[in-house]
């Protein structure tokens, strides 16, 4: 089959195209013909191997965890799917027999995976996952628009219904309203939770487009105090949940403009991850800081039920074939877009 792999880590040159054999899958997997992989921080992290990513595996590896397609082969022991159905794959994968697993809270599996980063994933014409991680796909949904849900939208289910669980008549902050992740976050916080958000961002174009997406208020963390401008748009209170992937840049403002009571949740470290924490303000101000990364399988069949619906919806900044990865990587690295950057292999 035709793939994007590397066999070391580096810059967008060390990914290469060719053939690979298909893979081989066990009992309780599906092999899906990939038609659209998401491009996630993740993969361009996973390339370079850097903040952990190492890959320990020999031999080539395939980069991409967001997978929508078609099922081309079932395992033996797979009963929820056949071949030809439409699917999109949740790349975290966990282990189903460790005491959080069987407890239902599989995000806090103690030996997870992760499709595209431990194991290899869909920058290719065909992939593996286990059955339970695919999800079969309404009509309503293209593969590039499912492709583009999982990684950016579990976190956000996670953080927003779950753990912070903000309420409709509370102000969520989304940082970096341009990013997959903001503009899933702006999307949950307001369609499908009802909630006020302030959103920030870094141009005019950006803060129309925030506003588009159900951003009730725009604030440009390059040109004003975000702190400030929060304060004054929530009557001094500050927000009640604060969605930050940004990491050590935004950190100083997003925890200025936390609320008493305040929840704020922490799904990616994008600019930095070691900040100074005020523990005297915490505890005085009753505030949590808590992380997640990202969600249950459950969690994304609930996000392809709502985006078939039509209240959410992946945000595509553009969409390249396969064999141009490298300059989709290349694109991501410029931070200059708005949305998802999606591979397809017709
Ligand atoms: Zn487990």
């Amino acid at each position: 089959m035709k793939a994007v792999y590397l066999t070391q880590h580096g810059g967008p040159e060390v990914l290469t195209y060719g053939d690979l054999p298909e893979p081989a899958i066990g009992p309780n997997d599906v092999k899906i013909r990939v038609r659209a992989c998401a491009l996630n921080r993740l993969d361009l992290f996973t390339r370079a191997g850097v903040r952990g990513t190492r890959i320990k595996t020999a031999g080539p590896h395939i980069l991409g965890g967001d997978i929508a397609g078609d099922v081309a082969e079932v395992g033996s022991a797979v009963t929820s799917l056949k071949p030809g159905d439409r699917v999109v794959v949740n790349p975290r994968i966990t282990c189903g027999q460790c005491r959080a697993c069987v407890s239902g809270e599989t995000e806090l599996c103690v030996a997870p995976g992760m499709i595209g980063s431990t194991k290899s994933g869909g920058y290719a014409e065909y992939a593996k996952a286990p059955a339970v991680n695919a999800m079969p796909l309404p009509a309503s949904l293209s593969y590039v628009q499912a492709a583009s849900l999982p990684t950016v939208f579990l976190p956000c289910w996670s953080i927003l219904l779950r753990r912070a669980a903000l309420k409709p008549w509370e102000t969520a902050l989304i940082l970096s309203a341009s990013s997959g992740v903001g503009t899933a976050a702006i999307q949950v916080a307001k369609r499908v939770i009802g909630a006020r958000v302030i959103a920030t961002t870094s141009s005019d174009e950006k803060a129309r487009r925030a506003k588009e997406l159900g951003a009730d208020e725009v604030v440009n963390y390059k040109t004003e105090d975000v702190a400030e401008r929060v304060k004054s748009l929530t009557g001094g209170r500050g927000v009640e949940v604060v969605v930050d992937h940004v990491g050590a840049d935004a950190w100083p403002y997003a925890t200025a403009s936390l609320a008493v009571g305040g929840r704020y949740g922490i799904c990616g470290v994008t600019s930095g991850y070691k900040v100074e924490l005020q523990m005297g303000l915490m505890f005085l101000r009753h505030q949590t800081v808590f992380g997640v990364f990202m969600g249950r399988n459950g969690d994304l069949r609930q996000i392809v039920d709502v985006a078939g619906k039509g209240v959410i919806k992946g945000v595509v900044h553009a969409t390249y074939p396969l064999e141009e990865t490298r300059k989709a990587h290349e694109e991501m690295e410029k931070l200059d877009f708005f949305g998802k950057l999606v591979l397809t292999v017709p």
